[in-house]
């Protein structure tokens, strides 16, 4: 048996946004608290929402305060703006960062608690405000998944927090909100939501479905995401890497990621590197030390993604695609560990702690081959 979760309403495509008030009527829903960032409100996103909503007769309240890699505080102050007015849902405008955010407020707001006590192995089933997610970069998927990451920033650990709760009602997923995304950011997130999609197809909980999923995304990333980082107003490459950061969102929320996030997430909270850039630094290093758990799995990712031809044989497809990951981050810039300034003697304090949190996530047991805490 495989249960599966899928957000109940999805609007994709070029100007999607347009139909956030018909989802929301479909939905029932009539009183919107927008949870969102200062760049999406400089650039004038927010107000376009808020416009379109209040043409619909909807109005909406918003916290535009959302912070890169959200905080426990972050989150307590978009609550307590919650609490200020009388809302009916939460819709989080903008990356992963403020979906998150909106993610956990909208179970707080219903059930009270903290981040702290509803980290994995804590799981959220039990619904809290209905969530709406309007994703602006092709990346975290978060529109699609049950899981939200908050930092506890007195602990300086990444927090995944898991659940039903957390799974959008709504997901608005609109290429078009990305097309403002520099190269840099294209870069990490797109590399965020590959690694979803090889994670939840290596993943010892994959199935069929995720199967399915999870090849349309890689093959789809893996072509666009040059192009798009090349020419960041092509309309054809943003929309393919944003459907493929989509399913590749459906696709580990029901099967899961591994290993790459495991490791990613105490690297992101201790040394506060993008989330999309410290799995870039990862994922060839992580793939090439898997192959060996799941090296026909790892082998027709090679295929799916042109990277060899159809009839490779196994071991050498796996080889290639070390390669061609190790060859993708040096055509997108992304930096190494020490490159990109994380010091080693910091890093040698921190190595631990950051496999006992790696570890306690959850994640590197999904992984085709599980790692031991020296490992
Ligand atoms: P982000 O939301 O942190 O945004 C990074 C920066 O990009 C911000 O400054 C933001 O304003 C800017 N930005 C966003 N959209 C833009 C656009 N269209 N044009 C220009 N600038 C834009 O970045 P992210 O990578 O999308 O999200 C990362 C967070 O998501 C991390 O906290 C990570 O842990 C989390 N995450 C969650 C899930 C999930 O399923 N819940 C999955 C993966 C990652």
């Amino acid at each position: 048996m495989t249960a599966l979760y899928l957000p109940s309403l999805v609007r994709i495509g070029g100007g999607a946004l347009n139909e956030l008030p018909a989802a929301l009527k479909q939905a029932g829903l009539s009183a919107p608290f927008i949870i969102t960032d200062g760049f999406m409100a400089k650039s004038g996103l927010l107000d376009r929402v808020q416009t379109l909503l209040a043409e619909a007769d909807i109005q909406s309240g918003a916290f535009p305060d959302a912070v890169p890699d959200p905080t426990v505080t972050s989150v307590e102050a978009a609550l307590a703006a919650l609490k200020r007015g009388v809302y009916d849902c939460v819709i989080g405008l903008g990356g992963g960062s403020p979906i998150d955010t909106a993610k956990m407020v909208a179970v707080l707001a219903k059930h009270g608690g903290t981040p702290s006590h509803l980290k994995v192995p804590h799981v959220q089933d039990e619904a809290g405000l209905p969530i709406i997610a309007i994703p602006t970069t092709a990346g975290t998927g978060s529109e699609a998944t049950r899981v939200t990451v908050i930092t506890d920033e007195k602990t300086d650990e990444k927090m995944l927090c898991a659940g039903y709760a957390y799974l959008p009602h709504i997901a608005i997923v609109d290429y078009e909100l990305t097309l403002t995304m520099p190269r840099r950011l294209t870069a990490d997130t797109g590399i965020d939501a590959l690694t979803h999609a090889m994670e939840a197809y290596v993943s010892k909980r994959a199935s069929p479905f995720t199967d399915a999923l999870a090849l349309a995304a890689m093959k789809r990333i893996w072509h666009a995401l040059p192009i798009a980082c090349k020419d960041p107003s092509s309309r054809e490459a943003r929309e393919q890497v944003m459907q493929g950061a989509f399913e590749a969102g459906m696709a580990f929320s029901n099967a899961s990621v591994a290993l790459v996030h495991g490791m990613s997430r105490p690297i992101g909270a201790h040394f506060h590197v993008a989330h999309g850039l410290s799995n870039a630094m990862l994922l060839p290093e992580i793939t090439a030390w898997s192959v060996t758990g799941a090296q026909s799995r790892y082998a027709t990712c090679a295929r799916v993604m042109g990277i060899v031809p159809p009839d490779a044989e196994d071991g050498a497809a796996c080889t290639a695609l070390v390669a061609a990951l190790r060859e993708r981050n040096r055509e997108l810039d992304v930096p190494s560990p020490s490159s990109y300034g994380l010091q080693e003697s910091r890093w040698n304090d921190l190595l631990t702690l950051m496999a006992e949190q790696a570890l306690a996530s959850g994640s590197p047991a999904n992984n085709p081959r599980v790692p031991s805490h020296t490992e």
